[in-house]
């Protein structure tokens, strides 16, 4: 194994252990309290909801752009309509802070509906293709994309609406079925966004929630036409392989270990304030949180000092509702072992810790990690090498950006990445250097609320995007139809082959193509 491969397989997994499991009990991350069950579907029953949504697909097909847009901008309108209950779901059973379900969560949720109603039909549309080529003058050239049929989306943890019913949305405007495995840690969301479709309209059998472990998620990979998938680079590597029996094709949203850049001129209050608000929103549970940071040498004191007094104020506790809370709890309890790891192998490698370090509160139940931020460190440490995905900072001091741009793409990783700088031609300089799908300038993560723009991963982050025109256009076939209106019925170049029409093809090609100017 490479240490690349070794980064990446370490990573968590979160596969619960779960032999002959016929229920889940879905925790309070914050409490430690069991809030609910849910069954565990069967390889058989995945069968049985496999065949059910192929049944009632065509009819949701058949609806149209219109018919399933109206039932999405329902969808959107419950959704606004029962935000207090949705975001109090997404907070009971992931742990996190009521301001963090609330914008990462149900505000997406809100806009990803009313988006993929309005934008299906322009993106899907026909498109009429012109060609330069001689040959095919006067043929008309179509490119259509219709709905796959059956669609399998399997979903993560840290966002039970963003990262799993989110890319049902678009599956579905596009005119599939769905079948969302969404994880075993928070199932409570997915079930209560169901309750809603049906309620706005969308037939039974559309739209099916199979809650279970890895086992029901990789059942369904071999039922269905095609796999979103979301979680980890390890288990995105074994979904993979399994598609790959049937040839399903996958599109993949993987880890990240995603750098942000400090230019020496940076404005360094909203440096330190991106860099604390970003690596400890949603706990760090964010697949495109900061998880690392390095600071051009001139800037290094004092970004650090503005770091450490802002992530010191923070509240961490039970989110009780709005404004209660900064950092919530852990959701996966496995992920405060990996957090401890990376903060224990940091200190005993000569890292500081300047602020939190340790897993638990005294008198708390639940799963916690103080948010942490850590100097004093480099690459022979887990904590900058492998995702970490928890409320810790760790701040490299560099000499230059050339260190820095070198050390950022120093990962097997490649989601996001930031630089700060008021020169912003320097800054955008520099993010065209980074290996990542997606570089902010001045920013971090707000990109994902631009739906218009693509988001995926380079390297082992994934493969294949999610918004934009590729966002829903990997849910569908595409066929191209050439039409040819007038025509001989014998063309020249047709059999029998003449040793004239041949040479006089060639003396066109060559006059046509022949005319580029020699290196
Ligand atoms: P995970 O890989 O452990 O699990 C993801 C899902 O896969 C779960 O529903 C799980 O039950 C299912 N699963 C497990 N084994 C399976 C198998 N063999 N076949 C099919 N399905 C299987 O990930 P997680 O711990 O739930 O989520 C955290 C990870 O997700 C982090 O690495 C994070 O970076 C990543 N993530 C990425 C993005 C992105 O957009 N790139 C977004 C959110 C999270």
């Amino acid at each position: 194994m490479t240490t690349e491969e070794q980064a990446i397989e370490s990573s968590v997994d979160s596969t619960v252990p779960n032999a002959g499991a016929t229920q889940i009990a879905v925790e309070n991350p914050a409490t430690g309290e069991v809030i609910a069950h849910v069954p565990v579907f069967s390889p058989d029953e995945v069968a049985e909801m496999a065949r059910r949504g192929r049944a009632v697909q065509p009819a949701w097909a058949a609806l149209g752009f219109e018919g399933r847009s109206r039932v999405l901008s329902r969808m959107q309108k419950w959704m606004t309509d029962n935000a207090e209950r949705i975001i109090g779901v997404v907070v009971s059973e992931t742990g996190k802070a009521y301001e963090d379900a609330q914008l990462a969560d149900w505000a997406y949720g809100v806009a990803a509906a009313g988006f993929w109603a309005k934008n299906a039909e322009p993106y899907l549309a026909d498109e009429k293709i012109s060609t330069a080529s001689p040959f095919v003058q006067g043929r008309k050239l179509v490119l259509r994309h219709s709905p796959l049929g059956l669609v399998g989306v399997i979903g993560p943890w840290n966002y039970p609406i963003t990262n799993s019913f989110g890319d049902c949305i678009p599956a579905l405007a596009a005119g599939n079925a769905v079948i969302l495995k969404p994880s075993e840690v928070t199932p409570l969301t997915s079930l209560l966004l169901l309750e809603g479709l049906h309620e706005c309209g969308m037939p039974e059998g559309v739209l099916q929630v199979a809650t279970g472990y890895g086992d029901t998620g990789a059942a369904l990979i071999d039922h269905v036409d095609m796999i979103m998938f979301t979680g980890s680079t390890a288990t995105g590597k074994r979904v993979m392989s399994k598609a790959a029996e049937t040839l399903t094709p996958v599109s993949m949203e993987l880890g990240g270990k995603d750098p942000m850049l400090v230019l020496a001129d940076a404005d360094v209050d909203r440096a330190a304030n991106l860099a604390v608000m970003y690596s400890m929103f949603n706990g760090g549970q964010t697949c495109i949180s900061v998880e690392r940071v390095y600071v051009e040498e001139p800037v290094y004191d004092e970004f650090v000092a503005k770091v450490t007094a802002k992530a010191a104020g923070l509240r961490n506790g039970v989110s009780t509702g709005p404004g209660t809370a900064d950092v919530g709890a852990m959701t996966l309890p496995k992920q405060v072992d990996v957090v401890e790891r990376h903060v224990e192998d940091a200190r005993a490698k000569g890292a500081k810790v300047v602020v939190g370090g340790h897993r638990g509160h005294a008198g708390r139940g639940g799963y916690w990690f103080e948010p942490t931020v850590l100097v004093d460190v480099d690459h022979t440490m887990a904590c900058m090498t492998e995702e970490t995905f928890g409320p810790t900072l760790p701040i490299m001091k560099v000499a230059d950006a050339e260190e820095a741009i070198r050390l950022a793409n120093d990962s097997p990783y490649g989601l996001s990445a930031s630089v700060v700088s008021k020169d912003l031609a320097k800054g955008e300089a520099v993010a065209r250097r980074l290996e990542a799908g997606t570089v902010l300038v001045n920013d971090v993560l707000v990109n994902y609320l631009a739906l218009e723009l693509p988001m995926g991963g380079a390297k082992a982050s994934g493969m294949g995007t999610r918004h934009g025109k590729g966002g829903i256009r990997k849910f569908c076939q595409h066929q191209s139809i050439l039409v040819t209106r007038f025509a001989l019925s014998n063309e020249p170049h047709m059999y029998p082959y003449k040793k004239r029409v041949t040479q006089g093809m060639q003396k066109a090609i060559r006059l046509i193509y022949g005319r580029g100017k020699r290196a």
